[in-house]
């Protein structure tokens, strides 16, 4: 998650970020090389998508899509266990995330984040909009998969349809 953005408080009593549906898991961070190798010297369980990325692998016990669980790296009383530099890209930046549209690639904010209350949905666009966005245009070019199908939990903030 953005800090800067969000307070440690508000992260911590949600934790929506790093606990998934059977249904969304999909929007897991896929990981970078150098964190998967981190992560393979500690075992941390990771999964490999059919689209070739790496993602942490979820353990869940029954077959319901609703069912949920934690990124093994979450402890839940304490937050993610990762230092915040050796975290994925896509959780640093969440609860923004680059999709794609048909030919467009586009800028959601992910619409179920409680934070986003007040004028922190505004600040949070003009930030992502501005500073933020060359570094996550940059993001996505060098890591091409972490790029997914736009989902109805996010709201659209940016677009450019010269992309795809
Ligand atoms: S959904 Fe929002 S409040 Fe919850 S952990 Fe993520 S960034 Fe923080
Ligand atoms: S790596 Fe950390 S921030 Fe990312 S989903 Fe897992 S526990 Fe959450």
């Amino acid at each position: 998650m953005l800090t800067g953005i969000f307070t440690p408080a508000d992260c911590a009593a949600c934790k929506l970020c790093c606990n998934f549906r059977k249904c969304s898991a999909w929007e897991t961070p896929s990981l970078e090389d150098e964190l998967i190798y981190l992560l393979q010297e500690e075992a941390v369980p990771l999964y490999k998508r059919a689209d070739g990325s790496t993602t942490f692998y979820l353990h869940f016990c029954t077959d319901s899509e609703i069912e949920t669980a934690n990124c093994p790296m979450l402890n839940p009383d304490a937050g993610c266990t990762l230092p915040r530099e050796l975290r994925p890209f896509e959780c640093r930046i969440w609860p923004l995330r680059l999709m794609k549209r048909g030919s467009s690639l586009v800028l959601g904010l992910y619409k179920n984040c409680p934070a986003l209350k007040g004028d922190t949905f505004e600040r949070l666009k003009q930030y992502a909009t501005g500073d933020l966005l060359q570094e996550l245009l940059h993001y996505a070019q060098r890591h091409p998969k972490s790029v997914r199908e736009l989902d109805d939990a996010y709201t659209i903030i940016w677009q450019d349809d010269s992309k795809f």
